[in-house]
């Protein structure tokens, strides 16, 4: 067949679940057989969002080939356990630079180099993957981020309306919208998703489909009334009701037949609607998970869109332990020895949140402390995993000014330190150890155990700083052990305590290759160690 290219936009305003929907939608055709993959084009200028603090867009993501990119892949990549490349996450910032490295070169022979067509054709080579002509894809899933009527997002609103005309039916418009209720009036609002389509419309495009997310149940009145005022089929205006679970989305999507109007949409027979039986199966487990476990997330981000990943990762690991993992985010600039203990009341476990620069660290370091010394279960992630072996070296190894060089860059005992081809990197941008990479687990140990007794594991990067080799016997001497290493370069990327309950730091990110289908086995023992203490508590 050929490839059919599905473009979702949002109206209204921002926030509404496009990532959610986009992911939903990927996973609801897959569930039918086709091969999908879903895209993320954002019209900042950032090349990638690596650089920006998370307070601006979340969590940064990263893919196992080394990109850095919006929080949505991991949507893209928990709903639907495709992994996604370099390829699907696409900003404006990397669109110029693609049409200016060439303007540099000399490739467009003296033209005038304008944003029509020469951005636009950038935009829609990308929306097309012209550059993996290799990969072939039933359905490519674009999302646009921003809102309507953003002018940034113009030229990728020109693009689409482009393609749709290049394509004709094999192109498909999804616009998502809000219908807000008005309390005062008692009244469900369409107003503002007509303002919003005639707006596509004065683009150009015309939805296929419409997405309306509302907080309170649409009756078919006014389904009736958004389809004939955007001159939409009534069976392609579906609503996106709050939920209790963002995964409850997919299947409420495929009750109201959204994937179903799609395929009608390009022509393709709809056959039986698929049962998707393991994503039911999560979702019964979800709902019937009734004990609740405390789990301290220690950062300095207090948003929680920072930690997406690792939250996620915690909730999915809860529920198929039978249990509702409660998270209580700590600001770590707020914890100091006199009230960590207070802080920590009640917590069955602790994470330790990956991070950068100094502000927060000495409140993660108190924590990794009170965990270690009270044997509570701790999950140190990246920069967490880098505290618990400052801690160690200058409570058990007795060097008080242990410290990492990003933090002191002169202390005496570096025992995180830069790694020796970050020396001479001076551009922050993409630059650092970023991706997935081989890790050589030690046979016996618990991660090796939690794991399932493999013997190499790929886990994903994000940092310039790791543990210093020099170091290494000491702390192997006093217990805290390397059970997790790089094959070649010999990189410590596990650490842990083995008399101690579940006392791991882990220099990737397990979080981001966490999915609803397959929970992270790390995630899953270190809850599994929750609740075995929470029973003895
Ligand atoms: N700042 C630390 C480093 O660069 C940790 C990074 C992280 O937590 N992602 O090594």
């Amino acid at each position: 067949m050929d490839t059919i290219y599905i473009f979702v936009t949002g109206g209204v305003v921002s926030s509404l679940g496009k990532g959610i929907i986009s992911a939903s939608i990927g996973k609801l055709l897959q569930a039918r057989g086709y091969r999908v993959t879903i895209q993320k084009f954002d019209p900042y200028i950032n090349i990638d969002p690596g650089t920006l603090n998370p307070y601006e867009h979340g969590e940064c993501y990263v893919t196992d080939d080394g990109m850095e990119t919006d929080l949505d892949l991991g949507h893209y990549e928990r709903f639907t356990g495709i992994r996604t490349t370099r390829h699907n996450s696409v900003t404006t910032g990397r669109i110029y630079q693609a049409v200016i490295d060439r303007e540099r070169r000399g490739d467009y022979l003296g033209k005038t180099i304008q944003v029509v067509p020469y951005i636009t054709d950038e935009i829609k080579r990308r929306m097309l993957r012209e550059d993996e002509k290799d990969e072939q894809f039933d359905f490519v899933i674009t999302e646009v981020g921003g809102t309507i009527g953003d002018i940034e997002s113009a030229p990728f609103m020109e693009a689409i309306r482009q393609l749709r005309w290049q394509l004709g039916r094999n192109a498909v418009c999804v616009h998502l919208t809000y219908v807000p209720y008005l309390r005062a009036a008692d009244e469900l609002k369409t107003k503002p998703t007509q303002h919003s389509v005639k707006e596509l419309q004065g683009m150009g495009i015309q939805p296929d489909i419409l997405v309306l997310r509302t907080e309170r149940h649409l009756d078919d009145a006014i389904r009736l009334k958004v389809a004939s005022f955007c001159n939409v089929d009534l069976e392609c205006v579906v609503q996106s009701e709050d939920v209790p679970s963002i995964y409850e989305v997919p299947v409420r999507m495929q009750q109201q037949g959204l994937d179903a109007a799609i395929l009608r949409k390009t022509g393709i027979p709809v056959g039986e609607t698929p049962a998707m039986l393991p994503w039911r199966r999560f979702l019964d487990k979800q709902r019937g998970a009734g004990r609740k476990v405390q789990v301290a997330l220690v950062g300095k981000y207090d948003l929680q869109d920072a930690y997406k990943s690792i939250r996620e990762s915690l909730n999915l690991a809860g529920i198929y332990n039978d249990v509702k993992v409660r998270i209580h985010f700590i600001n770590s600039e707020e914890i100091c020895a006199e009230n960590i203990a207070e802080k920590l009341a009640g917590m069955a476990g602790i994470v330790i949140c990956p991070g950068f620069g100094s502000r927060g660290i000495e409140g993660k370091i108190i924590a990794a402390e009170y965990t270690r010394t009270h044997d509570i279960p701790t999950f140190g992630i990246c920069l967490g995993m880098q505290m618990m072996v400052i801690e160690f070296a200058r409570n058990v190894l007795g060097y008080r000014d242990a410290n990492s060089t990003e933090t002191d860059p002169d202390t005496p005992h570096n025992v995180i330190d830069m790694m020796e081809e970050q020396k001479s990197v001076t551009e922050m941008g993409g630059t650092m150890r970023l991706g997935g990479y081989e890790c050589r687990l030690t046979e016996g140990s618990r991660v090796w155990e939690a794991y399932g007794r493999v013997s190499h594991v790929r886990e994903r990067h994000r940092h310039r700083y790791e543990f210093n080799n020099r170091y290494l016997d000491a702390f192997e001497r006093h217990g805290m052990v390397c059970v997790g290493c790089h094959p070649g370069a010999h990189l410590v990327e596990i650490v842990e305590v083995p008399s101690l309950r579940w006392y791991v730091g882990t220099q990737f990110h397990p979080e981001y290759s966490s999915t609803v289908l397959h929970p992270h086995p790390l995630f899953m023992d270190f809850i599994k160690s929750c609740i075995d203490g929470a029973t003895e508590a």
